[in-house]
């Protein structure tokens, strides 16, 4: 199978998932995770129609953006400090931020650009040590200092599950769709409650457990890039 027929299969699940859990397809966007393969890669994913990609490395973000300014760009990698004028220039959407340090940068840089940054907030919601992420309980201070900040727009939650065992993973994915809930109700009506509505979370294995519990945006790298994912 080709990355273009991978990039279909997927899509064509993903509508079926949709519609199993009540779902419109339209509300779950298909990010595909280019960060394994080339701008041919990227191409092919591309034109099967495809417009939606994330990246983990700066340099892949910037090099890539260039070449595809078309489509949307997001950073789902970890964030370093130097890296966020690369990054700011060029992804539509930041997923991974989890410090008030990054998210005051993003906003400062932003400011320089003249333009907002979208970003989500990065929770730990397996509670595992090696995932990233603010914890649950910190996350509602980090959310009300962040929609303090005037060019940074806080648009909704990302977590990463812990792999290898679905049913856990379910239960972080409806974890983060509550926590989300919760802290809508806790911002004053308004803009920043208003624009606060995705959930980026499910990948190439866990992906369909994500949509059952809220999932508003997919990531999959390898069950588009990689021809020994089945
Ligand atoms: C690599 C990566 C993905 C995609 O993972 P697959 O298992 O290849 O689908 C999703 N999210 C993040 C944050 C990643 O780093």
């Amino acid at each position: 199978m080709s990355i273009a027929q991978r990039y279909l299969r997927e899509r064509e699940a993903l509508d079926a998932a949709c519609e199993q859990s009540g779902r419109d397809p339209e509300d779950v966007l298909l990010l595909a995770v280019s960060k394994t393969v080339g701008p041919d890669g990227v191409r092919e994913a591309y034109e099967a129609g495809c417009r939606d990609f994330g990246e983990n490395r700066p340099d892949q973000l910037v090099q890539k953006a260039q070449a595809f300014p078309d489509a949307n760009w997001h950073f789902i990698g970890n964030i370093q400090s130097r890296r966020i004028p690369d990054i700011v220039a060029h992804a539509g959407l930041i997923h991974s931020v989890h410090t008030l340090r990054h998210a005051q940068k993003i906003d400062s840089t932003a400011s320089k650009l003249g333009k907002v940054q979208d970003i989500l907030i990065e929770v730990n919601a397996s509670g595992e040590e090696s995932k990233s992420g603010v914890s649950a309980s910190d996350a509602q201070e980090l959310l009300m200092a962040c929609v303090e900040l005037p060019n940074v727009r806080v648009r909704g939650l990302m977590t990463m599950a812990a792999q290898g065992d679905l049913t856990a993973a379910l239960k972080s994915f409806v974890s983060l769709r509550e926590l989300e809930s919760e802290l809508i109700e806790a911002l004053k009506p308004g803009e920043a409650r208003d624009s606060l509505n995705q959930l980026s979370m499910g990948m190439s294995e866990d992906w369909r457990e994500a949509v059952e519990a809220g999932s508003t945006m997919v990531r999959i790298g390898r069950a588009i890039f990689s021809d020994d994912f089945e």
